[in-house]
């Protein structure tokens, strides 16, 4: 298939490319590098199959494509709190070009959804049916309501136009290609540790989150994309459950050194639970099912920043 990736030049765009240029697929990036590198996709732009166009998803774009993914909006707090309103057009508007673009050569289309859909959740762990608990003036809002807009476009152009969306929910996801200066806390504790710095933990170390290793998240995108039996929204990430402070102990126990752990200001609105009911997933998705553990995750990804930072 020829297929569009919004983003691909990102974290998780660049893992998917990987896996769309093994299967034999024409893959075309665009990305306006605002949080992507092209390192991390730079082995494959002599690829014969593979294209990159630096392009703002903001702006109309035409392509030829059998499917589309729309990954593109920055996902670290500080980075989409750094320009909110580009936060939010880049959400919304690229959702509506997306979708025009789906609508007019009947590509089936894919949006990067988000657990922040849930807010600060009231109900633990979260079903795709809760409805959520988000502060629509808040910090945080411009990617939560961004993201929430573009499921209801998502589901507007499916129901008024009968574009072939699939809808994805994702949690907390980890590995090799985050970038070290992008504030999530996976990231942020490894290149600490390994740098001897203060481990920093925001509050009291007790919110919690759950972490999916990148190739077991792939694999449920890859599924839920060839799947003709619902369009989601679909929760896809790891139940495994863990505190910031517990986070914190094994990426220090991982790594060994010298580091302390520290107490920062918990940002506003930061959730204060998160687990994914995966249930629905693994129903539709043949069996799918996250296979790798937070501790050997966290190995692979610290054997990737170990040599960088
Ligand atoms: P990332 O920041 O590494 O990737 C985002 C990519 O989008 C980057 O390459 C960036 O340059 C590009 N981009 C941003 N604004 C753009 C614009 N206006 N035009 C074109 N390109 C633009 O983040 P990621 O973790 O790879 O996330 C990818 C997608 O998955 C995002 O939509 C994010 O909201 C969603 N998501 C990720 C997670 C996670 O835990 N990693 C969780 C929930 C949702
Ligand atoms: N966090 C932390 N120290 C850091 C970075 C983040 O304690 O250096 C906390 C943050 O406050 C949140 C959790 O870790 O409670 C996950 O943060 P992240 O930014 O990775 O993702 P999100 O809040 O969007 O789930």
């Amino acid at each position: 298939m020829r297929i569009l990736v919004t983003g691909g030049a990102g974290f998780l765009g660049s893992h998917l490319c990987d896996r769309l240029i093994a299967d034999g697929h024409d893959v075309t990036v665009i990305d306006n590098l605002f949080t992507g590198r092209k390192q991390n996709i730079a082995h494959l732009l002599q690829h014969p199959r593979f294209e990159f166009v630096r392009h703002d998803v903001i702006d109309p774009f035409k392509f030829e494509v059998d499917q589309i993914y729309n990954l593109a909006c920055p996902a670290s707090p500080p980075h989409y709190q750094f320009n909110p309103i580009k936060t939010t057009k880049t959400s919304v508007m690229g959702a509506i070009n997306c979708l025009g673009l789906a609508k007019r050569v009947r590509a089936r289309v894919f949006q990067a959804s988000t657990s922040e859909v849930y807010g600060d959740p009231a109900i633990h762990p979260q079903p795709e049916s809760y409805w959520g608990n988000v502060n629509p003036i808040g910090k945080r809002s411009c990617y939560d309501e961004g993201k929430r807009c573009a499921e209801t476009l998502f589901f507007d152009y499916h129901r008024e136009n009968g574009v072939d969306i699939r809808v994805v929910r994702i949690f907390n996801t980890y590995g090799p290609r985050m970038h070290e200066a992008d504030g999530r806390v996976v990231s942020n504790f490894i290149v600490q540790a390994l740098r001897g710095q203060d481990i920093t933990i925001y509050g009291d170390g007790s919110q919690t989150r759950s972490f999916c290793y990148v190739d077991d998240l792939i694999e449920g995108w890859l599924r839920l994309m060839a799947q003709t039996e619902t369009v989601g929204p679909f929760n896809l990430g790891n139940p495994g459950e863990f505190t910031m402070l517990q986070l914190a102990e094994l990426t220090l126990k991982l790594v060994g050194g010298k580091s302390k752990i520290v107490y920062k200001p918990l940002p506003a609105d930061d959730p204060k639970q998160r687990r994914p009911d995966i249930t629905l997933a693994q129903k539709v998705l043949g069996g799918w099912t996250p296979k790798v553990p937070l501790e050997e995750g966290l190995a692979r990804t610290i054997a990737y920043f170990k040599p960088r930072v």
